[in-house]
């Protein structure tokens, strides 16, 4: 509803618009026309009165691997090949119609591919009138006997209406009476031009319910082609000029106060009737015909718009006159769109210029498609995406539609043949998409301040004083005949009036007398009525503001409830924002809840771990600990051999240190012998008693001093054939038992714990079995071979010549290791036994036994260079 400017002094406060939150889908309907003679194949069946199922074509199929493609699509509902156009329109436009009486937009397009029957659906043909047609005479059906007369409503060329006097509009249609050489055609006239004659038949006549009988109507009508994105009127009256004919001006799209779009400077034809509106949109037809053939177009390519205006404003409180108050004037409009065909290429083949145009023809319908894309996406996402009306005049010219509030519905028109299967498929999802969008609900017009039925009781009234009049044979002049007619006859009777003659001074003065008197009476009479007028006035008026505060108590109470309704909404949508968010949060604990489960695995996988690692440790401890007993035992052997071996040794010190006292004595009485030879020759030395008795096994096993004996060879090697070998097996003490399988076995070997000159003096070979702790901290025994020599002095001496280890390896390479420390400090002057680790120190000790030589009996080592073998 475009709502008129205010005026200086409004009648009453203008009602606030309530803003409008009900909402409905666009409604999209499918008309599927029949198969043309020469079409055999058809791609499409009406499978209920809301679907319709697709199915590809036989060549279709075959090109996508034989995929047997079925595709159903819904509409609010589906018209099949039998529908009368008189269906579609009860259907589709009725409703639409009876909105504009009821002051509500509305835009009803026909969309689908070139010849699938968009102008058969809107225009229609002679006997098959179409939607237009149609609404056409629903129109002038419901507000026929309702409307103004010419130019009592007038456009402002703002889009908006004006309401002009009496005398204006009857100044207007004389000028325009004037300047019309062909005389008007009488409303009543059938048309006779068969091009568009018959198009409804009588008996099919539609009417609107509840038509406001207190308002004044007037229908204008505009007819617009958008071609190439040029705005052409096509109602505009442009001297013809056969010779150059002038292309036709395009026009531009404006914003009105109220924000609605409209084609500036267009033409708006008031009409009165179905057959002079009819007669106007044949007149653009043709106009446009004669267009297209001139300018070589494509009338396919065109969108033809046809805009139906209703102005209606309010009788005054007489019921006589149209009121006269810009504010009160309602104007709605419905537009009836014929679009262009939806097909992506031209079906004539476009070239040069044409192609031009046939690309921005599919532009403006790509806009629509965007329009709508976006319309759905933010309604349905509740996002805020600029819609793009603006990129094409078919898209702008309707913007208010889809951003402010009407009915929009669509027909789309289908062929069914399977040559329009790949543009009927495309046709299809657009429409299905289009359904998905929503239109603002167009509110209730408020209703005037008068008391309803204005035009009835002024009609009645104007009934009844024709009635009377003709009872009473016709009017007396200056008498108005009421019901005082009664209070007349009382008046006193007229004199007689007949004059007797030239000289009759009496029956003149009498007549005017009474007359007089009478015209006093009737001027009295004047003045009570017109008290009384007044006085039922001001009644009247006071109920008309009884009536307006109550009307304004209704709006206020409108509004209230579209304020709760409002705020249901905003409830609403806090709870669909709330469930998405309570969705999202539930989503989320899902997968938290999955990440906990998957952390309490590794957890449980971790714990099994460390429970085995601890049963690892728990073993390998107490492996130590028998390890440490172990130790332990072996160190406690080790300590008791090292205290019976310095024992022995102690044993052994004191014995060389009394043969060398023993020694010292022997010196003494060789001296003393010397120092008494002269006295006593050859006598024999005596050893102390004591000496002798002490140590006689020492003494017995050194070999006697003899001085004299034969020379022995240095180095002296002893013969291996005599008799074998014999060895010396040194095997110290201290040595370990390891528990070896394999163990050094020498026959007829001298075992001994020290080496001793009697072994040696016994034996060729000596072998020392000495155990060291090796770089891995494990035992090892090395034999260390050598032969045995007798030397100059009569001793024995042993030559190392070669070492032979054995090795044996543990698992556990610290049970056996052997520390230094534990072995204690080594003795100081036991060469032998000493540092017994250092096999270095061992391999380089030869070992010189020496029997007479002067120091006495004993033995004496002597550190050499380890020899090299030869
Ligand atoms: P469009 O305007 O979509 O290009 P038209 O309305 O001009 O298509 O239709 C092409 C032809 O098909 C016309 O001759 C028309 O009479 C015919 N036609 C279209 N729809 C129907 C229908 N529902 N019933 C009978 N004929 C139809
Ligand atoms: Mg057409």
């Amino acid at each position: 509803m475009i709502r008129q400017a205010k005026g200086k002094t409004p009648r009453r406060p203008p009602p606030k618009k309530p803003s409008n939150t009900q909402k409905d889908p666009v409604g999209v309907y499918c008309r599927v026309r029949p198969l043309g003679a020469e079409d055999e194949e058809c791609c499409i069946e009406v499978i209920s009165n809301t679907t319709i199922q697709l199915h590809a074509p036989d060549g279709l199929k075959a090109n996508r691997n034989g995929e047997f493609k079925e595709t159903q699509y819904s509409f609010k509902k589906v018209f099949g090949i039998k529908t009368t156009q008189r269906e579609l329109f009860e259907d589709v436009a009725k409703p639409l119609v009876e909105d504009l009486i009821h002051c509500k937009n509305g835009l009803l397009f026909t969309y689908g591919v070139t010849g699938s029957g968009k102008t058969h659906t809107m225009t229609g043909s002679p006997g098959q009138g179409g939607l237009l047609p149609r609404s056409l005479d629903m129109i002038f059906n419901s507000i026929g006997p309702y409307q103004a007369k010419r130019f009592v409503f007038k456009p402002d060329d703002k889009n908006g209406m004006e309401v002009q006097n009496q005398v204006d509009a009857l100044l207007d249609r004389q000028k325009q009476d004037s300047q019309t050489t062909i005389p008007k055609t009488p409303t009543t006239r059938r048309i006779i031009d068969p091009e568009f004659a018959d198009m409804i038949s009588p008996e099919e006549a539609c009417r609107a319910d509840g038509v406001d009988e207190d308002s004044s109507y007037s229908v204008f009508v505009s007819y617009i082609e958008i071609y190439n994105n040029y705005i052409y009127d096509l109602l505009e009256e442009t001297p013809f000029d056969p010779i150059k004919p002038k292309p036709p001006q395009s026009k531009i799209l404006r914003e009105d106060q109220n924000h609605n779009m409209y084609v500036a400077g267009c033409t708006e034809v008031e009409v009165k009737s179905t057959e002079e509106a009819f007669e106007v949109f044949w007149r653009g037809q043709k106009k446009r015909r004669i267009a297209n053939t001139q300018l070589n177009r494509e009338s396919s390519r065109s969108h033809s718009v046809f805009i139906i205006k209703l102005a209606q404003a309010p009788l005054d409180a007489d019921g006589d006159n149209v009121l006269q108050d810009k504010n009160q004037v309602n104007v709605s409009q419905l537009c009836l769109v014929d679009l262009a065909g939806s097909e992506r290429t031209s079906r004539t083949r476009a070239e040069g210029s044409r192609l031009r145009e046939a690309g921005n023809i599919n532009q403006s319908l790509m806009t629509l498609r965007t329009c709508i894309e976006v319309l759905r996406e933010n309604q349905m996402c509740g996002m805020n995406k600029m819609v793009p009306y603006r990129d094409s005049k078919v898209t702008h010219l309707f913007k208010n539609y889809f951003d402010g509030e009407g009915k929009v519905r669509m027909v789309v028109c289908v062929n069914p043949k399977a040559d329009d299967y790949e543009e009927t498929l495309l046709v299809m999802r657009f429409a299905e998409m289009t359904q998905e969008v929503e239109v603002a609900r167009p509110v209730d017009r408020p209703i005037c301040g008068f008391a309803a039925g204005r035009r009835q009781r002024n009609q009645a009234f104007k009934e009844e004083l024709t009635r009377r009049l003709e009872e009473r044979g016709g009017p007396v002049d200056g008498e108005t005949p009421t019901i005082l007619s009664q209070l007349l006859q009382s008046f006193p009777p007229m004199p007689p009036c007949e004059i007797s003659g030239p000289n009759d001074d009496v029956t003149l003065p009498r007549l005017i007398d009474a007359l007089e008197k009478r015209h006093k009476i009737r001027q009295m009479m004047i003045g009570e009525y017109n008290k009384t007028a007044n006085m039922l006035k001001s009644v009247l008026q006071e109920q008309d503001s009884n009536i307006l505060s109550k009307e304004n108590f209704i709006q206020e109470q409108r509004g209230k409830l579209c304020e709760k309704d409002k705020m249901i909404q905003n409830h609403k949508n806090e709870i669909d924002r709330l469930e998405k968010k309570s969705k999202m949060l539930e989503y989320k604990i899902d997968i938290l809840q999955k990440t906990t489960n998957i952390y309490e695995e590794d957890k449980r996988s971790l714990q099994q771990e460390l429970e085995s690692r601890e049963q690892r440790l728990q073993r390998e401890m107490s492996e130590k600990r028998r390890m440490e007993a172990r130790m332990q035992g072996i160190v406690t052997d080790a300590k008791l051999k090292w205290e019976k071996e310095c024992e022995r040794r102690v044993n052994a010190k004191q014995l060389e240190m009394q043969n060398k006292l023993w020694v010292k004595d022997e010196k003494l009485k060789q001296l003393k012998a010397i120092v008494t030879e002269g006295k006593t020759e050859n006598r024999q030395p005596q050893r102390p008693s004591r000496e002798k008795d002490k140590v006689p096994p020492k003494r017995s096993a050194s070999p006697s001093p003899v001085p004299t004996g034969p020379p022995v060879r240095p180095l002296h090697r002893r013969s291996h054939s005599a008799g074998g070998e014999r060895w010396v097996d040194h095997t110290p003490a201290t040595n370990v038992d390891l528990d070896t399988v394999m163990q050094p076995n020498i026959p007829n070997a001298i075992k001994v714990t020290a080496p001793s000159e009697k072994a040696l003096s016994k034996c060729d070979k000596y072998v020392l079995t000495h155990q060291e702790v090796a770089s891995d901290g494990e035992i090892q025994t090395k034999l260390i071979k050598g032969e045995v020599f007798k030397t100059r002095g009569g001793g024995q001496a042993v030559q190392f010549t070669d070492i032979e280890t054995l090795k044996q390896e543990t698992p556990v390479a610290t049970s056996r290791k052997r520390r230094s420390a534990e072995t204690g400090p080594a003795p100081q002057g036991e060469p032998m036994e000493g540092d017994w680790t250092d096999v270095e120190t061992r391999c380089s000790v030869a070992v010189e036994m020496r029997t007479g030589s002067n120091l006495g009996p004993g033995y004496q080592h002597h550190g050499f260079p380890k020899r090299k073998k030869p």
